[in-house]
C-alpha cells in the first residue's frame, strides 16, 4: 500500500464522539464536532453527525464550503472571527460565525442584507487565555450595538480557554461566562440560546460533576479524533487513542555511530543538536519530515525511539536493522495530525466496518497549469510589473 499515509478509523472516531455526546449530554451539554484537524472529511463529519453531535463548526470558511460542496447535512458555524474580505463567502456558506469585532459584524449584515438572507452570530468573551475574544466589561456594550445590525442574529455567547497560554476552563471561569448570559438576558430581554463554554479542554470541568450552568454546549475536535483530553493529554476512559495512526516507510536501516564526527556547525533548521554517545545503533530512515508532519508529535511503537528530523528524512533508532520498503506506524499528537492532513504527500485512508476508501497524495501543485498567477498577484499587490 502507498506510504506515508494516515489511516482513519471511522469506527473509532464514531465511537468516541458517541462515547461523548453521551457523557455530555447527562449535563446538559451538545457537542458542536470541529472539523477543521481533518480538513471536513465527508467520510469523518458523517461518522461526527451519526455519533450525533448537533452541529459541525470549522475555523476555515475554505473547510465549510467544501463541506457544503459535499452536500453535508448539518448546521455549520465558522469558530474563527470572520476575515472582513470574507465576509460575503461566511454569510453564504456558514449558519452561524463567532465574533468579537462590531465593524466585522457590520461587514457580515451588509453581506447578509444583499444576499437576502440573516446570519447567526455569537459573541465570544476573553476569559484569561488572551487569544480571541470581548473584554467582559465591553459585553453589554458589544451587545446593544450587535442589535442594531437589521441582518444579524444573536444567537449566544461563548469562550475559548486553553488554546494560547493554557488557561484551564474552571467553576470560576465557567460561572462566569453563565453570568454573563444571565446579565445581557436580564438587560436586553434576548435568550442567549447557545453559551459555549469551549473545546476539548472543558471536558475535565463539564465531567466533574460539578454544576455546568448556563453552558449548554462544547466544541470538540482533538479529543474524539485522538481520544485525550487536552489539559494533560490523558487517555479519555473507554476511547481509542488510535483512530488516526501514521504508517510511513524504510529507505535506509544501518548500524552507524550514534555521534555525529566532523566540525560541527548548525543543521538544516539553525539548531545545534546535541547528541549523547551510545555507541552503535541500528539507525533507520523513514521516508517522512518536517515539511510533512510535526515529528516531535509522533509516538513510535514500542522498541523505537525518534532520534531527529529534516524536511523530509525521519531518523530512528530501530533496536534492530529494518528491512528497507518495510512500514512503521505512529499514533499522533494534535500538531502531527493537523500537518499530517495537510501534507499532499500523505495518502489519506479512510477505513470502517463496510470497507475503506484510499484517498491518494496530491503531491505538489501543478504550478505549469497557471502561468497567470504570479503577474496577476503582483497587479493585485499594487507592485509594478517590472
Ligand atoms: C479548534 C477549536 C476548537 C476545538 O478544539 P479541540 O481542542 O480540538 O477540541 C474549539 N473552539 C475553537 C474556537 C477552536 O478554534
Amino acid at each position: 500500500m502507498t506510504a506515508p499515509r494516515l489511516e482513519i478509523d471511522l469506527d473509532k472516531i464514531q465511537h468516541n464522539a458517541r462515547t461523548l455526546v453521551d457523557r455530555l449530554a447527562v449535563r446538559g451539554i451538545s457537542v458542536t464536532g470541529v472539523t477543521k484537524a481533518t480538513l471536513g472529511s465527508p467520510e469523518v463529519v458523517g461518522a461526527l453527525l451519526r455519533a450525533g453531535v448537533t452541529g459541525l463548526g470549522d475555523s476555515r470558511i475554505e473547510t465549510i464550503e467544501a463541506m457544503r460542496g459535499a452536500c453535508v447535512p448539518a448546521s455549520m458555524t465558522l469558530i474563527r472571527s470572520p476575515m472582513p474580505s470574507q465576509a460575503a463567502r461566511v454569510v453564504t456558506h456558514a449558519d452561524v460565525s463567532f465574533n468579537t469585532e462590531l465593524d466585522v459584524i457590520s461587514k457580515l449584515s451588509a453581506a447578509a442584507q444583499e444576499a437576502g438572507r440573516t446570519h447567526g452570530i455569537v459573541l465570544m468573551i476573553e476569559l484569561g487565555d488572551l487569544r480571541e475574544g470581548i473584554m467582559p466589561g465591553d459585553l453589554e456594550d458589544t451587545v446593544r450595538q450587535a442589535l442594531c445590525f437589521p441582518s444579524i442574529v444573536l444567537l449566544g455567547i461563548g469562550t475559548n480557554l486553553a488554546c494560547r497560554s493554557g488557561v484551564s476552563p474552571d467553576p470560576r471561569n465557567m460561572a462566569e461566562l453563565s453570568a454573563l448570559a444571565d446579565r445581557v438576558e436580564a438587560r436586553f430581554g434576548r435568550v442567549m440560546g447557545v453559551v459555549s463554554g469551549g473545546n476539548s479542554a472543558n471536558l475535565d470541568w463539564a465531567l466533574s460533576g460539578a454544576s455546568t450552568g448556563r453552558i449548554n454546549d462544547l466544541r470538540l475536535g482533538e479529543s474524539i479524533l485522538l481520544g485525550r483530553e487536552t489539559l494533560h493529554r490523558r487517555p479519555i476512559d473507554g476511547l481509542h487513542t488510535d483512530a488516526m495512526k501514521l504508517v510511513v516507510e524504510v529507505i535506509e536501516s544501518k548500524v552507524k555511530p550514534s555521534l555525529p564526527w566532523g566540525e560541527m556547525a548548525q543543521n538544516a533548521f539553525g539548531e545545534t543538536p546535541t547528541t549523547t554517545d551510545r555507541g552503535q545503533i541500528s539507525q533507520t530512515i523513514l521516508a517522512i519530515g518536517r515539511q510533512d508532519t510535526e515529528p516531535s508529535g509522533l509516538r513510535p511503537p514500542p522498541g523505537i525511539e525518534i532520534l531527529g528530523a529534516s524536511s523530509d528524512h525521519l531518523i530512528v533508532n530501530s533496536g534492530d536493522v529494518l528491512s528497507v520498503g518495510a512500514e512503521v506506524t505512529f499514533e499522533l499528537d494534535y500538531s502531527a495530525l493537523v500537518r499530517s492532513m495537510t501534507s499532499p504527500f500523505i495518502a489519506k485512508v479512510l477505513k470502517s466496518r463496510n470497507g475503506h476508501l484510499s484517498v491518494a497524495a496530491s503531491g505538489p501543485p501543478a504550478w505549469g497549469d497557471r502561468p497567470q498567477s504570479t503577474e496577476r498577484t503582483k497587479r493585485v499587490a499594487g507592485i509594478p510589473i517590472s
